[in-house]
């Protein structure tokens, strides 16, 4: 397709094809040492002070497997209701790329240590089964800087730099079966599938799962075929998308293009592609690897892994509460609506209001900070509410301050914009820019008293019984105050000073 191509709509395109989706996910495990060496995984050492014989592929080396990264991939296997190998092996997937210095990433093929297995999702009100193919288990390779050119790519540079430290990193990749059937509501159901995976993971404790932070990313394949043909289309492998937001475009446009493509007579190569964020396109990247060009073979310098049924068992006791039901109990422990738990959860503010809860605020203003001040915010930002640089401890003290009457409603705006700010703490905000109420009942009075000398017609109004115009009055005050008096007292003390209740 050509840039002048006008790109097809989606309604049409979605009015003659029926999209296939295929999510592969990468979480990289949260072990304290890499997947086949001791070397620690703590993040943002300096390059390459993290690395030893094995990790760096040094003849010789010899590569010992991360126990607690089996352990992981097994109760990760077991929560998406797969069933686990009772023997499996590592394989050897070769390909020269200079970040991974052994010219093969130990992965496994057609011996997966989870496989078979699926995982509920749900969107618009209606649960949909997402097959899981396999989980297996391979290491993460280490990072090239491009230095010199004008892109950050290797093509025009100077020269590049390598950092081995998450080289050899226990990464988990979870691939789905073909979601088939999701019509025009694939694209949600992407993002709803990686969010509720996510959930899960975080909730199994194996990986903090931060997609901004690359700690989980995915690879989007997506085909189209014409109504009721059943062979499916080529596909194209979107890759490494990082945000909930982008899975759901990325897939969005990639339907959007297929369509273009297709319906114009062309076809689809099967290919890798990269996601811009900026304007939500893709652009060509390889032509996609068989997988006979990576010469698969076992793994002969590791043994094979073959977890016994008691520990299958052991560790299928340690699985932690499904999100879908935890999503149920904070519901009613908030008392709150399916319709309004669904904005929390696409919102992906539930577990932030859960920590800002548990920091001393009601559910109720914990919400309402989440979902509104904050989620626009957020959504200004393009980011998750949970990347805000504001913590659910510092709006939990915002939260206590309104609940004291130190703050109103307009204040505690302000003090949350000077967090998010960088301006400091909650307190720190409102000392720097003078935020308190004005309770002073002096300051406040000698403002109702202008307020009721300038307004004659609606003092004489309200003294006759009709309430209506107080706001007027409520107004002027705040107006002096430059909005630091508490509504609600300031309408209190006009009705006193009117004789009025
Ligand atoms: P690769 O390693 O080549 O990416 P995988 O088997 O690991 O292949 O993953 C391919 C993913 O794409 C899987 O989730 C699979 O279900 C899905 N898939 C396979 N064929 C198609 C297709 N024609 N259209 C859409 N998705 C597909
Ligand atoms: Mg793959
Ligand atoms: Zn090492």
């Amino acid at each position: 397709m050509t840039s002048t191509t006008e790109l097809m709509s989606y309604e049409e395109a979605l009015a003659s094809y029926d999209p296939v989706m295929g999510l592969e996910v990468h979480v990289e495990l949260g072990t304290n040492t890499k997947m086949f060496c001791g070397c620690s995984t703590v993040f943002g050492g300096e390059p390459n002070s993290q690395v030893c014989p094995t990790c760096l592929g040094l003849p010789g080396a010899l590569p010992v497997v991360n126990r607690t990264a089996v352990e992981s991939a097994i109760r990760i296997g077991l929560a998406l209701n797969c069933e686990i190998a009772e023997w499996c092996r590592f394989a050897r997937k070769n390909y020269f790329y200079p970040d991974m210095p052994k010219n093969f990433q130990t992965s496994q093929y057609d011996e997966p240590i989870a496989f078979d297995g699926y995982l509920d999702v749900e969107v618009q009100g209606k649960t949909w089964r997402v097959g899981i193919e396999r989980a297996h288990m391979e290491e993460d390779t280490g990072k090239s800087t491009h230095v010199g050119g004008a892109t950050g790519r290797i093509h025009g540079a100077d020269y590049s730099l390598l950092d081995y430290n998450r080289c050899g990193i226990p990464l988990i990749e979870i691939v789905t079966k073909p979601i088939e059937g999701a019509g025009d509501l694939a694209p949600e159901i992407a993002k709803a599938y990686v969010a509720e995976l996510r959930d899960l993971i975080k909730a199994l404790g194996v990986s903090e799962a931060r997609m901004e932070l690359g700690q989980m990313r995915c690879d989007a394949n997506l085909s189209l075929r014409p109504h009721g043909r059943e062979k499916f289309g080529t596909r194209s492998e979107t890759k490494n998308v990082n945000s909930l937001r982008s899975v759901e475009r990325a897939i969005r446009f990639e339907i959007q293009r297929h369509a273009t493509v297709l319906s114009e007579g062309g076809t689809i190569v099967q290919e890798t592609r990269h996601f811009h964020e900026d304007d939500g396109t893709t652009t060509a990247g390889r032509v996609k690897e068989e997988a006979e060009d990576y010469r698969y073979f076992p793994e002969p310098d590791l043994v094979p892994v073959a977890p016994t049924r008691e520990w299958v068992e052991e560790l299928r006791a340690t699985l932690p509460e499904k999100p879908s039901v935890r999503r149920k109990r904070l519901q009613t422990e908030w008392g709150i609506s399916d319709f309004d738990m669904q904005s929390l959860v696409n919102a992906g503010a539930v577990d932030a209001i859960v920590e800002t809860v548990a920091a001393g605020a009601d559910s109720d203003a914990a919400r309402k900070w989440w979902l509104g001040e904050l989620a626009r915010n957020a959504n200004e930002r393009g980011v998750e509410v949970g990347a805000l640089p504001i913590t659910p401890v510092q709006v939990a003290r915002v939260a206590a301050l309104v609940k004291a009457g130190e703050l109103n409603d307009k204040l505690a705006r302000q003090v949350i914009e000077g967090v998010l700010a960088g301006e400091g703490d909650p307190d720190a905000v409102v000392e720097k820019r003078g935020l308190k109420v004005v309770s002073d009942e002096g300051a406040l009075g000698a403002a109702i008293d202008d307020a009721i000398a300038a307004q004659a017609d609606a003092v004489a109004k309200i003294k006759s019984g009709n309430l209506g115009p107080v706001g007027a009055l409520i107004g002027a005050v705040m107006k002096a105050t430059r909005g630091q008096a508490d509504a609600a007292r300031v309408r209190e003390l006009i009705l006193e000073k009117l004789g009025v209740s």
